[in-house]
């Protein structure tokens, strides 16, 4: 029998009308073997079902393409070079979605191949693109079966992680529940392999600079992800109103042992979720810049208010208006992501000035605001 509160705690999971489950290389493909690890799979598979017939909508975030092909191609240990990651993700991938297409099919439900790049998600135009289509295979029944497009991703403009890639989706299609199955069973003050003191987290309302502190480097030896990725993902994902969870993927029925009080962290999202295009704002993965600004500044910001150039000390990096930015306090901490109203160039040059100032600096009239507070979000929790 299961303790009643132990269910509580998964209420996230149960009561989730769209779920997405990402699945990390370790536990898909085995590391003697290099062979995907079919049983397993067969499990999660009619847990999936199983949730699907409680009427709720599942998407998977699949790793191991990677790890798969390198394998079947006999590539040797240790770290691929670029070229030889795409040869043998083209190779893993086919074998990968071919895997989850037989799993699936026990269960009579349809799976769908997407393969996303980095710039689908982070071009404002693209991500509306990828989340129409996404939509309409979950209106179709069918469940989307993503992973990284590998094989053409170079090294600068890649996610790397399947992490945030698949908070990124949750976001994208408004999920309200995100589980990454890992090797790990949650959050950790400190790595738990290295630190015997280390306490388990099992809840986490908000990240604080302490949480992000916590995460170490990446710690599976198949995969990408570590803690930090895990905790990125976080952010992205609570703050868009969903809920996560980490847990241990390695024991058969994954998802059934997290319904039943299976040891995981929860990270719960803010109870006022800001709109759409603001988390998209504040999940923005390669900003483009960044804006020093004081101490006035910063706690105006707090308040909710917009960013003059007035407050603004030090601008970092080149770019256009429209672009996202960082906003960094004095001591250099993130505080706030937004879209810059000016390039860097004219940013510079309007720095801790007035707003009366702009036209004559300019020799135009833009903004008022360097980053109007429709355009930005605060990213620090307190
Ligand atoms: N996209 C990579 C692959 O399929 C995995 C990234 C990760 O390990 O998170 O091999």
């Amino acid at each position: 029998m299961v303790p009643r509160e132990r269910k509580v705690v998964a209420r996230p999971l149960l009561q989730a009308r769209r779920v997405v489950i990402k699945i990390g290389s370790a536990l898909l493909v085995e590391q003697a073997t290099g062979r995907l690890n079919r049983a397993w799979m067969e499990t999660l598979a009619s847990d999936i079902a199983r949730l699907r017939a409680r009427g709720q909508e599942v998407l998977l975030v699949s790793s191991g393409a990677i790890a798969l092909g390198r394998r079947h191609l006999g590539l040797e240990p240790g770290k691929l070079k670029l070229d030889e990651s795409q040869a043998a993700a083209a190779v893993g991938q086919i074998r990968l979605a071919h895997a989850w297409k037989e799993v699936l099919d026990q269960h009579d439900l349809t799976v769908a191949q997407i393969l996303l790049t980095f710039g689908d998600t982070e071009e404002r135009r693209r991500y509306l693109n990828g989340r129409n289509t996404l939509s309409t295979l979950l209106k179709l029944g069918a469940i989307p079966l993503i992973n990284e497009n590998d094989t053409v991703a170079t090294a600068e403009i890649r996610y790397g992680d399947n992490d945030r890639l698949a908070a990124r989706v949750a976001q994208m299609i408004s999920a309200d529940c995100l589980v990454l199955l890992s090797d790990v069973d949650g959050l950790y003050t400190a790595d738990p392999t290295k630190d015997k003191s280390a306490v388990f987290i099992p809840e986490i309302r908000g990240i604080t600079p302490e949480i992000e502190k916590m995460a170490g480097g990446a710690s599976s030896s198949v995969g990408s992800g570590g803690m930090a990725t895990k905790i990125a993902a976080a952010k992205i994902a609570i703050g868009a109103g969903c809920h996560m969870c980490v847990a241990i993927g390695h024991e058969m029925h994954p998802l059934k042992r997290i319904e039943n009080g299976a040891r995981c962290s929860w990270f719960y999202p803010a109870t006022n979720p800001v709109t759409v295009r603001k988390q998209w704002i504040a999940g923005s993965l390669k900003p483009a810049g960044e804006l020093h600004v004081d101490e006035g500044a910063a706690a105006a910001l707090k308040r909710g208010k917009s960013l003059l150039p007035a407050g603004v000390t030090r601008v970092k990096g080149k770019f256009e208006r429209g672009d996202a930015l960082l906003v960094r306090d004095v001591e250099g901490n993130e505080i706030a992501r937004g879209l810059s109203a000016y390039s860097s160039d004219e940013a510079a040059q309007l720095c801790g000035r007035k707003s009366n100032e702009i036209e004559g600096l300019l020799g135009f009239r833009g903004r008022d605001e360097m980053i109007h507070r429709d355009d930005l979000v605060v990213t620090v929790s307190e």
